[in-house]
Protein backbone atom coordinates (compact mmCIF):
# COMPACT_ATOMS: atom_id res chain seq x y z
CA UNK A 1 0.00 0.00 0.00
CA UNK A 2 1.16 3.46 -1.15
CA UNK A 3 1.32 6.23 1.70
CA UNK A 4 1.96 9.63 0.62
CA UNK A 5 4.14 12.46 2.93
CA UNK A 6 1.54 15.07 3.43
CA UNK A 7 2.27 18.96 4.45
CA UNK A 8 -0.17 18.45 7.44
CA UNK A 9 -0.98 15.30 8.73
CA UNK A 10 -4.27 15.30 11.07
CA UNK A 11 -5.74 13.09 14.30
CA UNK A 12 -9.14 12.19 12.06
CA UNK A 13 -12.33 10.40 13.62
CA UNK A 14 -14.07 8.35 11.78
CA UNK A 15 -17.59 7.59 12.54
CA UNK A 16 -19.46 4.41 11.59
CA UNK A 17 -17.42 1.71 9.65
CA UNK A 18 -20.01 0.50 6.74
CA UNK A 19 -19.03 0.91 3.23
CA UNK A 20 -17.98 4.55 3.61
CA UNK A 21 -16.23 4.57 6.59
CA UNK A 22 -13.88 1.55 6.11
CA UNK A 23 -12.91 3.35 2.52
CA UNK A 24 -12.54 6.87 4.29
CA UNK A 25 -10.05 5.18 6.68
CA UNK A 26 -7.99 3.96 4.02
CA UNK A 27 -7.90 7.26 2.17
CA UNK A 28 -7.32 9.49 4.89
CA UNK A 29 -4.49 7.12 6.00
CA UNK A 30 -3.17 7.04 2.47
CA UNK A 31 -2.54 10.53 2.66
CA UNK A 32 -0.73 10.33 5.99
CA UNK A 33 -3.53 11.21 8.50
CA UNK A 34 -3.75 9.36 11.76
CA UNK A 35 -7.41 7.69 11.83
CA UNK A 36 -9.14 6.47 14.90
CA UNK A 37 -12.62 4.58 13.66
CA UNK A 38 -15.60 4.45 15.56
CA UNK A 39 -17.95 1.98 14.85
CA UNK A 40 -21.07 1.02 17.34
CA UNK A 41 -21.17 -2.77 16.27
CA UNK A 42 -18.66 -5.95 16.91
CA UNK A 43 -17.65 -5.83 12.73
CA UNK A 44 -17.60 -3.58 9.92
CA UNK A 45 -20.01 -3.49 7.22
CA UNK A 46 -22.84 -1.50 8.40
CA UNK A 47 -25.96 -2.02 6.57
CA UNK A 48 -24.49 -5.27 5.26
CA UNK A 49 -24.07 -7.12 8.65
CA UNK A 50 -27.86 -9.08 8.71
CA UNK A 51 -29.50 -9.70 11.91
CA UNK A 52 -32.80 -11.07 12.61
CA UNK A 53 -33.33 -8.46 15.50
CA UNK A 54 -35.80 -5.71 14.95
CA UNK A 55 -36.66 -3.14 16.87
CA UNK A 56 -39.70 -3.28 19.62
CA UNK A 57 -41.79 -0.97 18.07
CA UNK A 58 -42.64 -1.85 14.31
CA UNK A 59 -42.75 1.60 13.01
CA UNK A 60 -39.65 2.76 14.99
CA UNK A 61 -41.11 6.20 16.38
CA UNK A 62 -39.77 6.24 19.62
CA UNK A 63 -37.16 8.52 19.97
CA UNK A 64 -35.98 5.82 23.08
CA UNK A 65 -35.93 2.44 21.51
CA UNK A 66 -33.29 0.42 21.39
CA UNK A 67 -31.96 1.03 17.65
CA UNK A 68 -31.06 -1.84 15.32
CA UNK A 69 -28.76 -0.62 12.71
CA UNK A 70 -29.42 -2.68 9.55
CA UNK A 71 -32.28 -2.70 7.34
CA UNK A 72 -31.59 -5.63 5.40
CA UNK A 73 -33.86 -8.39 4.53
CA UNK A 74 -33.33 -12.18 4.83
CA UNK A 75 -33.70 -12.31 0.69
CA UNK A 76 -32.11 -9.57 -0.14
CA UNK A 77 -29.78 -9.05 -3.24
CA UNK A 78 -27.89 -6.35 -4.55
CA UNK A 79 -29.79 -4.31 -7.17
CA UNK A 80 -26.38 -2.93 -8.87
CA UNK A 81 -24.53 -5.85 -11.08
CA UNK A 82 -21.92 -6.32 -8.84
CA UNK A 83 -18.97 -5.33 -11.13
CA UNK A 84 -19.58 -1.76 -10.59
CA UNK A 85 -20.48 -1.90 -7.20
CA UNK A 86 -17.38 -2.13 -5.79
CA UNK A 87 -14.11 0.16 -4.85
CA UNK A 88 -11.85 1.17 -7.97
CA UNK A 89 -9.00 -0.66 -7.20
CA UNK A 90 -10.20 -3.60 -5.26
CA UNK A 91 -13.25 -5.21 -7.91
CA UNK A 92 -16.11 -6.81 -6.29
CA UNK A 93 -15.62 -10.30 -8.07
CA UNK A 94 -16.38 -13.84 -6.60
CA UNK A 95 -14.82 -14.08 -3.48
CA UNK A 96 -14.38 -17.96 -2.57
CA UNK A 97 -16.27 -20.90 -3.12
CA UNK A 98 -18.85 -20.68 -0.30
CA UNK A 99 -20.31 -17.58 -0.53
CA UNK A 100 -22.40 -16.63 -4.11
CA UNK A 101 -21.22 -15.86 -7.36
CA UNK A 102 -24.45 -14.68 -8.91
CA UNK A 103 -23.67 -11.04 -10.95
CA UNK A 104 -26.23 -9.86 -8.18
CA UNK A 105 -25.43 -11.73 -5.13
CA UNK A 106 -26.86 -12.01 -2.10
CA UNK A 107 -26.07 -9.98 1.17
CA UNK A 108 -24.03 -12.19 2.98
CA UNK A 109 -21.28 -11.85 -0.47
CA UNK A 110 -21.00 -8.03 0.07
CA UNK A 111 -20.68 -8.31 3.53
CA UNK A 112 -17.78 -10.82 2.72
CA UNK A 113 -16.23 -8.17 0.09
CA UNK A 114 -16.46 -5.43 2.56
CA UNK A 115 -15.04 -8.08 5.39
CA UNK A 116 -12.10 -9.20 2.72
CA UNK A 117 -11.71 -5.08 1.97
CA UNK A 118 -10.78 -4.23 5.67
CA UNK A 119 -8.94 -6.81 6.22
CA UNK A 120 -6.44 -6.03 2.66
CA UNK A 121 -5.80 -3.10 4.08
CA UNK A 122 -5.40 -3.74 7.64
CA UNK A 123 -8.08 -0.99 8.75
CA UNK A 124 -9.45 -3.22 11.81
CA UNK A 125 -6.24 -2.01 13.60
CA UNK A 126 -7.53 1.29 13.81
CA UNK A 127 -11.05 0.79 14.67
CA UNK A 128 -12.82 0.83 18.12
CA UNK A 129 -15.62 -1.76 18.01
CA UNK A 130 -18.84 -1.60 19.90
CA UNK A 131 -18.12 1.82 20.75
CA UNK A 132 -20.62 4.20 20.07
CA UNK A 133 -19.93 8.24 19.29
CA UNK A 134 -22.46 10.13 21.89
CA UNK A 135 -21.38 13.67 21.09
CA UNK A 136 -19.12 15.39 18.51
CA UNK A 137 -18.43 19.41 19.40
CA UNK A 138 -16.21 21.77 18.91
CA UNK A 139 -13.84 21.13 21.65
CA UNK A 140 -14.39 23.86 24.96
CA UNK A 141 -10.18 24.46 24.77
CA UNK A 142 -9.51 25.15 20.65
CA UNK A 143 -13.00 25.57 19.07
CA UNK A 144 -10.43 24.49 15.76
CA UNK A 145 -10.64 21.37 17.20
CA UNK A 146 -13.26 18.77 17.92
CA UNK A 147 -14.53 17.07 20.86
CA UNK A 148 -15.93 13.42 20.45
CA UNK A 149 -17.55 11.93 23.62
CA UNK A 150 -17.89 8.00 23.05
CA UNK A 151 -19.21 4.75 25.30
CA UNK A 152 -18.19 1.06 24.95
CA UNK A 153 -21.12 -1.26 24.97
CA UNK A 154 -19.29 -2.65 28.45
CA UNK A 155 -20.19 1.09 29.81
CA UNK A 156 -16.75 2.64 29.45
CA UNK A 157 -16.78 5.99 28.72
CA UNK A 158 -14.49 8.28 27.57
CA UNK A 159 -13.46 11.49 25.07
CA UNK A 160 -10.80 12.44 22.62
CA UNK A 161 -9.74 15.28 20.63
CA UNK A 162 -9.32 15.34 16.93
CA UNK A 163 -8.38 17.92 14.55
CA UNK A 164 -11.34 16.55 12.16
CA UNK A 165 -14.33 14.37 12.18
CA UNK A 166 -15.43 12.58 8.94
CA UNK A 167 -19.41 11.37 9.50
CA UNK A 168 -19.95 8.00 7.88
CA UNK A 169 -22.85 6.81 10.22
CA UNK A 170 -25.18 5.91 7.09
CA UNK A 171 -28.69 6.95 6.84
CA UNK A 172 -30.97 3.78 6.26
CA UNK A 173 -31.88 3.27 10.16
CA UNK A 174 -34.57 6.22 11.11
CA UNK A 175 -37.64 5.58 8.93
CA UNK A 176 -39.23 7.56 7.02
CA UNK A 177 -43.49 7.14 7.37
CA UNK A 178 -45.99 8.57 4.45
CA UNK A 179 -48.98 10.69 5.79
CA UNK A 180 -52.10 8.97 5.79
CA UNK A 181 -55.32 10.05 7.04
CA UNK A 182 -57.60 7.79 9.27
CA UNK A 183 -54.47 5.60 9.95
CA UNK A 184 -54.92 6.32 13.86
CA UNK A 185 -57.59 4.23 14.11
CA UNK A 186 -56.99 2.12 11.20
CA UNK A 187 -56.92 -1.41 13.12
CA UNK A 188 -54.23 -3.32 11.28
CA UNK A 189 -51.15 -4.30 11.91
CA UNK A 190 -48.08 -1.75 10.61
CA UNK A 191 -44.34 -2.12 9.91
CA UNK A 192 -41.64 -0.11 8.36
CA UNK A 193 -38.94 -1.82 5.91
CA UNK A 194 -36.76 -1.20 8.95
CA UNK A 195 -38.01 -3.90 10.69
CA UNK A 196 -38.75 -6.35 7.59
CA UNK A 197 -36.78 -9.66 7.81
CA UNK A 198 -39.22 -12.37 6.12
CA UNK A 199 -42.27 -13.10 4.47
CA UNK A 200 -43.62 -15.66 6.81
CA UNK A 201 -45.81 -13.67 9.58
CA UNK A 202 -47.72 -12.41 6.62
CA UNK A 203 -48.87 -15.86 5.35
CA UNK A 204 -52.36 -16.02 4.12
CA UNK A 205 -52.64 -12.54 4.98
CA UNK A 206 -53.87 -9.12 2.92
CA UNK A 207 -51.18 -6.95 2.52
CA UNK A 208 -50.50 -3.07 1.65
CA UNK A 209 -46.81 -1.95 0.35
CA UNK A 210 -46.24 1.35 0.38
CA UNK A 211 -43.72 2.21 -2.37
CA UNK A 212 -42.30 0.53 -5.11
CA UNK A 213 -38.70 1.69 -5.27
CA UNK A 214 -36.10 -0.95 -4.91
CA UNK A 215 -36.96 -2.28 -1.05
CA UNK A 216 -40.86 -2.22 -2.00
CA UNK A 217 -40.63 -3.90 -4.99
CA UNK A 218 -38.30 -6.51 -3.43
CA UNK A 219 -40.43 -7.03 -0.56
CA UNK A 220 -43.85 -7.13 -2.21
CA UNK A 221 -42.27 -9.66 -4.02
CA UNK A 222 -40.74 -11.19 -1.14
CA UNK A 223 -44.56 -11.35 0.52
CA UNK A 224 -45.92 -12.28 -2.57
CA UNK A 225 -45.09 -15.88 -2.09
CA UNK A 226 -46.77 -16.62 0.88
CA UNK A 227 -49.66 -13.87 1.43
CA UNK A 228 -52.66 -14.03 0.08
CA UNK A 229 -53.10 -10.72 -1.52
CA UNK A 230 -49.88 -8.07 -1.97
CA UNK A 231 -51.55 -4.44 -2.73
CA UNK A 232 -48.65 -2.32 -3.95
CA UNK A 233 -49.10 1.32 -3.63
CA UNK A 234 -46.97 3.60 -5.98
CA UNK A 235 -46.32 7.10 -6.96
CA UNK A 236 -45.20 5.66 -10.38
CA UNK A 237 -48.18 3.45 -11.53
CA UNK A 238 -47.47 1.49 -15.11
CA UNK A 239 -50.11 -0.88 -15.25
CA UNK A 240 -51.99 -3.00 -12.24
CA UNK A 241 -50.53 -6.14 -12.65
CA UNK A 242 -46.76 -7.15 -11.44
CA UNK A 243 -44.53 -9.67 -13.25
CA UNK A 244 -45.42 -12.88 -12.36
CA UNK A 245 -47.35 -12.99 -9.35
CA UNK A 246 -51.51 -13.50 -9.80
CA UNK A 247 -51.84 -12.28 -6.24
CA UNK A 248 -49.86 -9.13 -6.75
CA UNK A 249 -51.85 -5.71 -7.91
CA UNK A 250 -50.49 -1.56 -8.16
CA UNK A 251 -52.46 0.80 -7.08
CA UNK A 252 -51.72 4.89 -6.84
CA UNK A 253 -51.11 6.66 -3.30
CA UNK A 254 -53.56 5.82 -0.48
CA UNK A 255 -56.18 8.39 -0.01
CA UNK A 256 -57.44 7.15 3.59
CA UNK A 257 -57.56 4.29 5.69
CA UNK A 258 -61.17 3.81 7.96
CA UNK A 259 -61.53 2.02 11.27
CA UNK A 260 -63.23 -0.80 9.84
CA UNK A 261 -59.39 -2.03 8.02
CA UNK A 262 -60.41 -0.65 4.80
CA UNK A 263 -57.93 1.38 3.05
CA UNK A 264 -58.43 3.76 0.21
CA UNK A 265 -56.89 4.22 -2.90
CA UNK A 266 -56.84 7.39 -5.21
CA UNK A 267 -58.69 5.16 -7.96
CA UNK A 268 -61.67 4.88 -5.62
CA UNK A 269 -60.12 0.72 -5.49
CA UNK A 270 -60.93 -0.51 -1.50
CA UNK A 271 -59.04 -3.29 -0.22
CA UNK A 272 -59.71 -4.55 3.55
CA UNK A 273 -56.00 -5.63 4.64
CA UNK A 274 -54.28 -6.83 7.60
CA UNK A 275 -51.37 -5.42 7.26
CA UNK A 276 -49.33 -2.26 6.16
CA UNK A 277 -45.61 -2.11 4.83
CA UNK A 278 -44.27 1.02 4.94
CA UNK A 279 -41.24 0.56 2.45
CA UNK A 280 -41.17 5.02 2.37
CA UNK A 281 -37.98 5.07 2.90
CA UNK A 282 -35.32 6.72 5.67
CA UNK A 283 -34.21 10.23 7.36
CA UNK A 284 -30.92 11.73 7.46
CA UNK A 285 -30.22 11.54 11.56
CA UNK A 286 -26.83 12.60 13.19
CA UNK A 287 -28.14 12.75 16.91
CA UNK A 288 -24.38 12.66 17.99
CA UNK A 289 -24.07 16.20 16.21
CA UNK A 290 -23.59 19.60 17.98
CA UNK A 291 -22.88 22.36 15.64
CA UNK A 292 -25.37 24.88 17.72
CA UNK A 293 -26.90 25.16 13.99
CA UNK A 294 -24.41 25.25 11.75
CA UNK A 295 -25.88 21.67 10.37
CA UNK A 296 -29.17 21.16 10.12
CA UNK A 297 -31.78 18.24 8.48
CA UNK A 298 -34.48 20.02 6.85
CA UNK A 299 -36.94 17.89 4.63
CA UNK A 300 -34.41 15.32 4.63
CA UNK A 301 -31.55 18.48 3.26
CA UNK A 302 -28.68 17.93 5.36
CA UNK A 303 -27.17 21.51 4.45
CA UNK A 304 -25.82 23.87 3.94
CA UNK A 305 -23.27 21.91 2.57
CA UNK A 306 -20.60 22.27 -0.49
CA UNK A 307 -21.23 19.17 -2.51
CA UNK A 308 -23.17 17.68 -0.23
CA UNK A 309 -19.40 17.30 1.56
CA UNK A 310 -18.30 20.15 3.46
CA UNK A 311 -20.13 22.69 5.80
CA UNK A 312 -18.99 25.98 4.85
CA UNK A 313 -19.01 27.24 8.00
CA UNK A 314 -17.15 24.11 10.20
CA UNK A 315 -14.76 22.89 6.83
CA UNK A 316 -12.77 21.12 6.54
CA UNK A 317 -13.17 20.37 10.43
CA UNK A 318 -16.68 18.02 9.79
CA UNK A 319 -17.27 15.99 6.40
CA UNK A 320 -19.97 14.28 5.46
CA UNK A 321 -19.01 10.65 3.06
CA UNK A 322 -22.11 9.48 1.81
CA UNK A 323 -25.05 11.34 1.75
CA UNK A 324 -26.24 10.98 -1.80
CA UNK A 325 -28.24 8.28 -2.95
CA UNK A 326 -29.44 6.08 -5.45
CA UNK A 327 -25.63 5.87 -7.54
CA UNK A 328 -22.44 3.98 -7.29
CA UNK A 329 -22.71 4.32 -3.63
CA UNK A 330 -19.23 2.71 -3.21
CA UNK A 331 -17.30 4.61 -5.44
CA UNK A 332 -19.07 7.77 -4.93
CA UNK A 333 -17.78 7.43 -1.11
CA UNK A 334 -14.60 6.53 -2.24
CA UNK A 335 -14.24 9.61 -4.19
CA UNK A 336 -15.54 11.71 -1.23
CA UNK A 337 -12.77 10.28 0.91
CA UNK A 338 -10.01 11.16 -1.50
CA UNK A 339 -11.20 14.85 -1.68
CA UNK A 340 -11.69 14.92 2.52
CA UNK A 341 -8.25 12.85 2.63
CA UNK A 342 -6.36 16.31 0.39
CA UNK A 343 -8.40 18.66 2.03
CA UNK A 344 -7.21 17.95 5.24
CA UNK A 345 -3.66 17.71 4.68
CA UNK A 346 -3.65 20.90 2.61
CA UNK A 347 -2.99 19.26 -0.79
CA UNK A 348 -5.82 20.45 -2.18
CA UNK A 349 -7.44 23.82 -1.12
CA UNK A 350 -11.11 24.77 -0.40
CA UNK A 351 -13.13 28.23 -1.86
CA UNK A 352 -13.49 30.36 1.52
CA UNK A 353 -16.69 30.45 3.38
CA UNK A 354 -18.42 32.62 1.87
CA UNK A 355 -17.90 31.15 -1.68
CA UNK A 356 -18.95 27.46 -0.41
CA UNK A 357 -22.34 29.34 1.67
CA UNK A 358 -23.05 31.37 -2.26
CA UNK A 359 -22.15 28.11 -3.93
CA UNK A 360 -24.72 25.78 -1.92
CA UNK A 361 -27.37 28.46 -2.02
CA UNK A 362 -27.38 28.46 -6.08
CA UNK A 363 -27.74 25.11 -6.13
CA UNK A 364 -30.44 25.08 -3.62
CA UNK A 365 -31.95 27.84 -5.68
CA UNK A 366 -31.42 25.92 -8.99
CA UNK A 367 -33.15 23.01 -7.29
CA UNK A 368 -35.88 24.67 -6.09
CA UNK A 369 -36.40 26.73 -9.67
CA UNK A 370 -36.95 23.36 -11.32
CA UNK A 371 -39.31 22.44 -8.56
CA UNK A 372 -37.21 19.38 -6.99
CA UNK A 373 -38.80 19.19 -3.42
CA UNK A 374 -35.62 19.80 -0.75
CA UNK A 375 -35.60 15.55 -0.18
CA UNK A 376 -34.32 14.97 -3.22
CA UNK A 377 -31.35 17.44 -2.92
CA UNK A 378 -28.87 14.23 -2.50
CA UNK A 379 -30.40 12.25 -4.93
CA UNK A 380 -27.61 11.83 -6.97
CA UNK A 381 -27.92 9.91 -10.67
CA UNK A 382 -28.14 10.03 -13.75
CA UNK A 383 -31.99 11.78 -14.40
CA UNK A 384 -31.88 10.40 -17.90
CA UNK A 385 -31.56 6.76 -16.90
CA UNK A 386 -33.78 7.50 -13.87
CA UNK A 387 -38.03 7.52 -14.49
CA UNK A 388 -38.48 9.21 -10.92
CA UNK A 389 -37.21 12.10 -12.47
CA UNK A 390 -38.82 11.90 -15.57
CA UNK A 391 -40.37 14.59 -15.83
CA UNK A 392 -36.92 16.79 -16.13
CA UNK A 393 -35.15 17.76 -18.92
CA UNK A 394 -31.86 16.09 -20.46
CA UNK A 395 -30.33 19.77 -19.62
CA UNK A 396 -31.00 19.41 -16.19
CA UNK A 397 -28.63 16.91 -15.34
CA UNK A 398 -26.35 19.57 -14.59
CA UNK A 399 -27.74 19.95 -11.19
CA UNK A 400 -27.88 16.01 -10.37
CA UNK A 401 -26.00 14.26 -12.75
CA UNK A 402 -23.03 11.54 -10.41
CA UNK A 403 -21.17 11.73 -13.43
CA UNK A 404 -20.78 15.44 -13.45
CA UNK A 405 -20.04 15.00 -9.60
CA UNK A 406 -17.19 12.41 -9.73
CA UNK A 407 -15.93 14.41 -12.65
CA UNK A 408 -15.42 17.40 -10.47
CA UNK A 409 -14.22 15.94 -7.64
CA UNK A 410 -11.85 13.92 -9.06
CA UNK A 411 -10.43 17.37 -10.89
CA UNK A 412 -10.24 18.78 -7.32
CA UNK A 413 -7.70 16.19 -6.16
CA UNK A 414 -6.22 15.40 -9.36
CA UNK A 415 -7.87 11.39 -9.01
CA UNK A 416 -9.19 9.15 -11.72
CA UNK A 417 -12.87 9.90 -12.15
CA UNK A 418 -15.29 7.14 -13.14
CA UNK A 419 -14.17 4.71 -15.36
CA UNK A 420 -16.46 4.48 -18.54
CA UNK A 421 -17.10 1.05 -18.46
CA UNK A 422 -18.61 1.64 -14.76
CA UNK A 423 -21.03 4.28 -16.13
CA UNK A 424 -21.95 2.06 -18.45
CA UNK A 425 -23.08 -0.52 -16.62
CA UNK A 426 -25.03 1.44 -13.82
CA UNK A 427 -26.48 3.61 -16.60
CA UNK A 428 -28.27 -0.04 -17.91
CA UNK A 429 -28.61 -1.63 -14.41
CA UNK A 430 -30.66 1.48 -13.28
CA UNK A 431 -33.53 0.94 -16.45
CA UNK A 432 -33.15 -2.93 -14.98
CA UNK A 433 -34.19 -2.01 -11.48
CA UNK A 434 -37.74 0.24 -12.69
CA UNK A 435 -38.48 -1.83 -15.98
CA UNK A 436 -37.08 -5.20 -15.97
CA UNK A 437 -39.25 -6.69 -13.74
CA UNK A 438 -39.33 -9.53 -11.02
CA UNK A 439 -36.50 -11.13 -12.25
CA UNK A 440 -34.21 -8.14 -13.67
CA UNK A 441 -31.50 -9.70 -11.49
CA UNK A 442 -30.80 -13.11 -13.58
CA UNK A 443 -31.17 -11.50 -16.99
CA UNK A 444 -29.19 -9.47 -19.13
CA UNK A 445 -26.97 -8.95 -22.35
CA UNK A 446 -24.03 -7.19 -21.33
CA UNK A 447 -21.57 -9.95 -22.24
CA UNK A 448 -19.63 -8.02 -24.46
CA UNK A 449 -19.39 -4.95 -21.54
CA UNK A 450 -18.46 -7.40 -19.02
CA UNK A 451 -15.46 -8.94 -20.71
CA UNK A 452 -14.21 -5.55 -21.65
CA UNK A 453 -14.25 -4.83 -17.61
CA UNK A 454 -12.80 -8.01 -16.49
CA UNK A 455 -9.87 -6.73 -18.80
CA UNK A 456 -9.82 -4.23 -16.85
CA UNK A 457 -9.68 -6.05 -14.21
CA UNK A 458 -7.07 -7.63 -15.02
CA UNK A 459 -4.89 -4.73 -15.28
CA UNK A 460 -4.93 -3.60 -11.45
CA UNK A 461 -2.13 -5.16 -9.04
CA UNK A 462 -2.84 -8.21 -6.99
P1 LIG B 1 -23.92 1.88 6.84
O1 LIG B 1 -23.58 0.71 6.05
O2 LIG B 1 -25.25 2.07 7.34
O3 LIG B 1 -22.80 2.06 7.95
C1 LIG B 1 -22.88 3.02 8.98
C2 LIG B 1 -22.13 2.51 10.21
O4 LIG B 1 -22.11 3.53 11.19
C3 LIG B 1 -22.77 1.29 10.86
O5 LIG B 1 -21.82 0.26 10.98
C4 LIG B 1 -23.23 1.80 12.23
O6 LIG B 1 -23.16 0.82 13.24
C5 LIG B 1 -22.26 2.93 12.48
N1 LIG B 1 -22.75 3.96 13.39
C6 LIG B 1 -23.88 4.69 13.28
N2 LIG B 1 -23.99 5.58 14.29
C7 LIG B 1 -22.88 5.41 15.05
C8 LIG B 1 -22.39 6.06 16.23
N3 LIG B 1 -23.07 7.04 16.83
N4 LIG B 1 -21.21 5.65 16.75
C9 LIG B 1 -20.50 4.65 16.14
N5 LIG B 1 -20.92 4.01 15.03
C10 LIG B 1 -22.08 4.40 14.49
N6 LIG B 1 -26.05 0.08 -2.41
C11 LIG B 1 -25.45 -0.54 -3.45
O7 LIG B 1 -24.43 -0.05 -3.94
N7 LIG B 1 -25.97 -1.73 -3.94
C12 LIG B 1 -27.06 -2.32 -3.42
O8 LIG B 1 -27.49 -3.35 -3.90
C13 LIG B 1 -27.70 -1.68 -2.30
N8 LIG B 1 -28.77 -2.24 -1.71
C14 LIG B 1 -29.35 -1.63 -0.64
C15 LIG B 1 -30.45 -2.24 -0.03
C16 LIG B 1 -31.06 -1.65 1.06
C17 LIG B 1 -32.24 -2.32 1.70
C18 LIG B 1 -30.59 -0.41 1.54
C19 LIG B 1 -31.24 0.26 2.71
C20 LIG B 1 -29.49 0.21 0.94
C21 LIG B 1 -28.85 -0.40 -0.15
N9 LIG B 1 -27.73 0.18 -0.77
C22 LIG B 1 -27.14 -0.45 -1.84
C23 LIG B 1 -27.19 1.47 -0.33
C24 LIG B 1 -26.26 1.38 0.89
O9 LIG B 1 -26.55 2.52 1.58
C25 LIG B 1 -24.81 1.40 0.58
O10 LIG B 1 -24.51 0.28 -0.21
C26 LIG B 1 -23.84 1.38 1.77
O11 LIG B 1 -23.63 0.08 2.22
C27 LIG B 1 -24.10 2.31 2.92
O12 LIG B 1 -22.89 2.42 3.62
P2 LIG B 1 -22.61 3.51 4.76
O13 LIG B 1 -21.25 3.23 5.25
O14 LIG B 1 -22.95 4.86 4.27
O15 LIG B 1 -23.68 3.22 5.89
Amino acid sequence: MTSVITSRARHVAVIGLGAAGLVAVRELRREGHTVIGFEREKHVGGLWVYTDRVEPDSLSVDPDRTIVHSSIYQSLRTNLPRECMGYSDFPFVTRSSDGDPRRYPDHREVLMYLQDFAKEFKIEDMIRFETEVLCVEPSPENNRKWRVQFKSSSGVSGEDIFDAVVVCNGHFTEPRLAHIPGIESWPGKQIHSHNYRIPDPFKDQVVIVIGSQASGNDISTDIATIAKEVHISSKMVASDSYGCYDNLRIHPTIYRAREDGSVVFRNGKVVFADAIVHCTGYKYHFPFLKTSGYVTVEDNRVGPLYKHVFPPALAPGISFIGLPFMGLQFFMFEIQSKWVASVLSGRVKLPAEDKMMEEAIAFYSKLEGLGIPKRYTHFLTDPRGNPMLGTFKPEDAVVISQSDYFNWIAKQCGCTSIERWRERLYNVAIKKVFFGGDSYRDRWDDDQLIEEVYREFAKLKP
